[in-house]
C-alpha cells in the first residue's frame, strides 16, 4: 500500500506501545519515525548529570540557558545522541522515568523539545509518539491515534521489556511510576495529554500489533480512497 506524504501522529498513556506501533508504521510505511519521549527523556538525563533537578523535582532556572549549549539528535535507528554519546539505554532507566514528567512540565522545556522535533520533521513522511503530537506539535497531522490500553497490562508490558534488557524491576513500582506519569501528564497545564478532537482511539488491551496493523490500514485506506 503506497501512502501519501503525510504526517501521522501518535498519543496515548504510558506505555500503551505506542514506539512499537509507531516504528512498525514507519517501517511498513517507509516514514520517518519520531519519538518525541526520548528527546524529554534525554532532557531530564542531561538534567540530572549536571544537577539541575534535585531528588525532590525542585528544578533550576540555569536549566533554560543551559539547553542552549545542549544538542540530542537521533542517529541510524531511532537511537538518541548526546553530542558523541549515545545515551539510549540510560534515558530508559528508572531514574529517568522518575523525573521525566516533572521535567515535561516546564513550558521552555517543551518550547526547545518542540523546536527540535519540528526541524527532524522537515519534508513529511513521518511518523511520532508521545503526548501531544496530534494537539500541539502537529495539529496539521492527517492520521491521529490515541492509544490507551488498562494499566495493568501496561505495567506488564514495560516490565517483560526491562528484563529482556536485563534490569530488575519490581512490578508494583513500574505500575506506580507510569500512574504517577500519567496522572502529571495529563494534568499539566502546557500541552496536557489528551485526545485532539479528531483522533481516533486505539485500545490495543486485547489486539496483536498485526490487528494494530491492519487497523491503521483500514484507516489510512477509508480516509484517502486508496486500496
Ligand atoms: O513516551 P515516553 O513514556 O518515553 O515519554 C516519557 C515522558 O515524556 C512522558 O511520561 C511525558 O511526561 C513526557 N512526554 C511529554 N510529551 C510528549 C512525549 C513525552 O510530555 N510528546
Amino acid at each position: 500500500m503506497r501512502v501519501p506524504d503525510i504526517k501521522i501522529a501518535v498519543d496515548g498513556y504510558s506505555s500503551t506501545g505506542k514506539s512499537s506501533f509507531a516504528k512498525l508504521l514507519a517501517k511498513k510505511f517507509d516514514f520517518l519515525y519520531l519519538d518525541s519521549g526520548a528527546m524529554y527523556r534525554g532532557v531530564t538525563y542531561f538534567a540530572q548529570q549536571n544537577g539541575y533537578i534535585s531528588p525532590d523535582n525542585v528544578i533550576s532556572d540555569s536549566l533554560k540557558d543551559a539547553l542552549k549549549e545542549l544538542d540530542l539528535h537521533f542517529e541510524v535507528g531511532s537511537q538518541l545522541y548526546m553530542g558523541a554519546e549515545c545515551i539510549e539505554s540510560q534515558i530508559r532507566s528508572m531514574t529517568v522515568s522518575s523525573q521525566v514528567s516533572p521535567i515535561a512540565t516546564v513550558p521552555y522545556v517543551r518550547a526547545w523539545v518542540d523546536e527540535r522535533l519540528h526541524a527532524f520533521s522537515e519534508g513529511g513522511r513521518v511518523v511520532m509518539d508521545g503526548r501531544d503530537i496530534g494537539t500541539t506539535v502537529f495539529p496539521d497531522a492527517e492520521i491521529k491515534i490515541f492509544m490507551t490500553a488498562s494499566a495493568e497490562v501496561r505495567a506488564k508490558r514495560r516490565y517483560d521489556e526491562m528484563v529482556a534488557k536485563g534490569q530488575n524491576p519490581d512490578l508494583q513500582e513500574v505500575l506506580e511510576n507510569l500512574q504517577q506519569r500519567d496522572y502529571i501528564d495529563s494534568h499539566r497545564e502546557t500541552s496536557p495529554l489528551k485526545k485532539a478532537d479528531d483522533a481516533y482511539t486505539l485500545d490495543n488491551s486485547d489486539m496483536t500489533m498485526q490487528e494494530e496493523l491492519a487497523w491503521v490500514q483500514g484507516l489510512i485506506q477509508g480516509k484517502f480512497g486508496i486500496l
